[in-house]
């Protein structure tokens, strides 16, 4: 069955504009992606993406270089990233879209927010020692392309190397993630916070992913209404994070809560993701998408 419009008489809503094969979600080596920006864009373009932006954690680096490459590639841009935040003691990410990626204070804030990584990562290599890995810290550092960017996938693609798993996937099951043995604890940046610093530098802040946290209900109606409350705009609706469930889940919630809907695959590498960028299904029609409310942001080609 076709979406429809909520009291709309029956009939199917379709709007053109959320056919729009828009990719708002992935990750380069400046964080923990494989790929260098122009190698993302030309995947992009390659796979029919006709707007792209790349969204590397907590770093904005990246963004001259994919915005100079989409142009060459004639592929629409937007500027990106995916801060780090801790919202109740729980992790969650915030994706910004069509900020001024030169703006001083967002730059500051993104710098405080990738600060505590190195001692982090010390941390989680002393636990993983522990437990009889040696030398993680070192052999995740071969993996980062930018050292202050140390992540826990960093870890994971060593773990996989030094054969102490078959699958990124795995490690993050056995040892990365709450209650398992090199996982450490880490306080992020505050959602209002994040938020601010997106907005302030002219653009919209959207959740990330929302059907990977497991809230409970009521969390995750806090996350949604401080979010608004701070002045965020958007949530991720189709992402490669999400099943069809939860599609069906976020769009409602989209649509509840007065947000813009976004599209991403999060895709970080051709040898880990499972979805790759731009192939992803459509905006549903009943949403209003984030690009509409983005288009005097777009870089175009
Ligand atoms: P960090 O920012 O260091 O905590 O690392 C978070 C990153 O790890 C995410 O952006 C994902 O790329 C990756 N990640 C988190 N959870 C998982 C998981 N369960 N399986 C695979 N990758 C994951
Ligand atoms: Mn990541
Ligand atoms: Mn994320
Ligand atoms: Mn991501």
């Amino acid at each position: 069955m076709p979406p429809r419009r909520p009291g709309g008489g029956g009939l199917p809503t379709i709007r053109a504009v959320n056919l729009l094969n828009a990719d708002l979600h992935c990750h380069s080596v400046v964080s923990d992606g494989t790929l260098e920006p122009e190698a993302l864009a030309q995947r992009a373009k390659a796979n029919g993406v006709e707007l792209w932006a790349l969204t590397d954690h907590d770093e904005v680096d990246g963004q001259r270089r994919a915005a100079d490459a989409a142009r060459r590639l004639g592929l629409d841009y937007l500027s990106g990233c995916e801060i780090s935040v801790s919202f109740i003691g729980i992790t969650v990410h915030i994706v910004g879209l069509g900020f001024d990626a030169d703006d001083a204070a967002l730059r500051d804030g993104l710098a405080a927010t990738r600060g505590g990584r190195g001692e982090r990562a010390q941390a989680m290599s002393d636990a993983l020692a522990q437990v009889g890995i040696k030398g993680a810290f070192e052999g995740a550092l071969r993996h980062a392309g930018n050292p202050a960017l140390i992540s826990r996938t960093h870890f994971a693609r060593f773990l996989v190397e030094s054969g102490v798993c078959q699958s990124t996937d795995e490690v993050f099951r056995r040892f990365l993630t709450e209650g398992k043995p090199g996982y450490v604890p880490h306080r992020w940046a505050s959602l209002g916070d994040a938020v601010r610093w997106i907005t302030a530098a002219g653009g919209l802040a959207v959740i990330a992913h929302p059907g990977r946290y497991n809230f409970t209900p009521t969390q995750e109606y806090a996350l949604f209404s401080e979010f608004i409350g701070h002045g965020g705009r958007g949530v991720e609706v189709i992402t490669g994070s999400h099943n069809s469930a939860d599609y069906l889940k976020y769009a409602d919630m989209a649509l509840e809560f007065g947000l813009l809907a976004s599209r991403g695959s999060d895709f970080h590498s051709p040898e880990e993701s499972h979805t790759d960028l731009g192939t992803l299904p459509d905006l549903p029609g009943r949403l209003n998408p984030v690009w509409s409310a983005l288009q005097h942001r777009v870089q175009r080609a």
